[in-house]
């Protein structure tokens, strides 16, 4: 063997060692990584464990799976234990009434500031059966309301705009609600009969940021600092679906399926999983449950899910109605195929099933899945942090709480001029469906 070739071996031994070293230390590196993972994992427990009140008073166990395999391939943790309890245990947050209530008169003549929301909603909260609770904040500071009409037990729930761009519902749901407020005031019996029995619990806009920002700009952000300003010059916010961190809130709720989409019955990983400012890509956040908006509207989910008999989470882009599940029950997806059905002869919209081309990629996370699978008997699980299930798509489970949850988007384009909100309203049947839908027999 030459001395060349001796060389050559002896630099090749070198080389081969070097590596041997490299993946054992970077096997004793790993290994240490997720023994962290799994002690944080056993602390999450240790601390649920150690207050068995906690988890029992809220439903929180340790031992539901569900797709916990799936779900690790697309985020390292859940959202906390702690922060979940932290929701559980809100106190309500009632604003104070300051004075008489005064008859509301909006009728969508121009664009509203979310200040001049708020201001109607202090109003509001003037009359005797409203009540108008601050459920939080948003990323820029606006307070997020959460507004409770009638005396009832059995609660309607509505909310809308947690897409930035989808404000139409915002003004509709305002324009309702005051005039349910003065029916009740002048003493218009059918309204007070039907407010004896239900309460309407709305979330006028669960994104007020992105209500602001569609309507006035940019500019009207107060922290200069927010993702959105930062990325002003590449982001289209003519359709801006996200919160101000470029989270897409109708994605970020901790379900079962959260970042995922199903095509037929396999769960497949959602691939926005970094922010973007493109259109049509969502982003679901870093952690499930990680935006003080979603905390907000999961706070009044909980607050009323047991009671409620009909829940419409409101969108505006296209006049379709979205009513199926393909992750819950054959019960609650018939329950919520029909009521879709009886919603669109008032409107004509058109109702997407349960198939999952027509779910759609990434349409997961949402706030009516934290909803649907709520009212399906899922827990929080410290497993997944998330709400999990042992009847993982199963079909034939049954549900504690028997009511239907649809989306529902209305009108037909993006747009900030209230006349095509009023036309919607008064002219495409939403008015008279909002109405009837104070009878809890729907
Ligand atoms: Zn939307």
């Amino acid at each position: 063997m030459s001395r060349k070739k001796k060389r050559k071996l002896n630099a090749l031994g070198k080389l081969l060692v070097i590596i041997i070293i490299l993946i054992v230390v970077i096997f004793i590196m790993k290994n240490t990584i997720f023994k962290n993972k799994n002690d944080k994992n056993e602390n999450n427990n240790t601390n649920t464990d150690n207050n068995e009140n906690i988890t029992e008073k809220y439903n929180i166990t340790n031992e539901k799976e569900s797709d916990s395999d799936v779900i690790d391939t697309i985020f390292e943790e859940g959202m906390a234990t702690d922060d979940y309890i932290k929701i559980l245990t809100q106190k309500p947050n009632y604003i104070n009434s300051s004075g008489n209530y005064q008859q509301e008169t909006y009728n969508f003549d121009k664009k509203l500031h979310y200040s001049e929301i708020e201001e109607m909603l202090t109003n509001m909260n003037n009359s005797s059966i409203a009540s108008v609770e601050i459920i939080g904040k948003s990323v820029d500071g606006r307070n997020i309301y959460g507004v409770e009409v009638g005396k009832g037990n059995k609660v309607l729930y509505l909310d809308a705009d947690v897409h930035a761009a989808e404000i139409a519902n915002t003004l509709i749901l305002m324009r309702f609600l005051s005039e349910i407020i003065n029916e009740y005031e002048n003493g218009n019996e059918e309204i007070v009969n039907a407010l004896n029995t239900v309460k309407i619990a709305v979330i006028p806009t669960m994104n007020p940021d992105g209500y602001e920002v569609y309507n006035y700009g940019v500019e009207s952000l107060n922290n200069k600092d927010l993702w959105w300003y930062e990325k002003k010059d590449e982001i289209n916010f003519e359709n801006i679906k996200s919160n101000a961190n470029g989270v897409d809130l109708n994605r970020n709720f901790p379900t079962q399926n959260t970042g995922m989409y199903y095509v037929g019955k396999k769960l497949i990983s959602n691939t926005s999983l970094e922010k973007t400012t493109k259109d049509g890509k969502y982003f679901n956040g870093y952690a499930v449950g990680s935006e003080p908006e979603t905390k907000a509207a999961m706070y009044f989910m909980l607050k009323h899910y047991k009671n409620v008999y009909a829940y419409i989470n409101m969108h505006s882009q296209g006049r379709v109605i979205y009513a199926g599940k393909p992750n819950l029950s054959d019960e609650f997806n018939s329950l919520t195929a029909s009521f879709g059905k009886k919603v669109s002869t008032y409107n004509n919209y058109r109702v997407h099933g349960l198939s999952a081309e027509e779910v759609g990629e990434g349409n997961d996370g949402s706030v009516t899945d934290f909803m649907a699978e709520l009212a399906n008997g899922f827990v929080f699980s410290t497993k997944t942090g998330r709400l999990s299930t042992d009847k993982y798509i199963d079909n034939s489970a049954t549900f504690d709480y028997k009511y239907p949850v649809i989306t529902m988007e209305t009108i037909t384009t993006y747009t900030t001029n209230p006349n095509t909100f009023k036309e919607e309203y008064y002219n495409h049947g939403l008015r008279s469906l909002l109405f009837d839908l104070l009878d809890p027999n729907f």
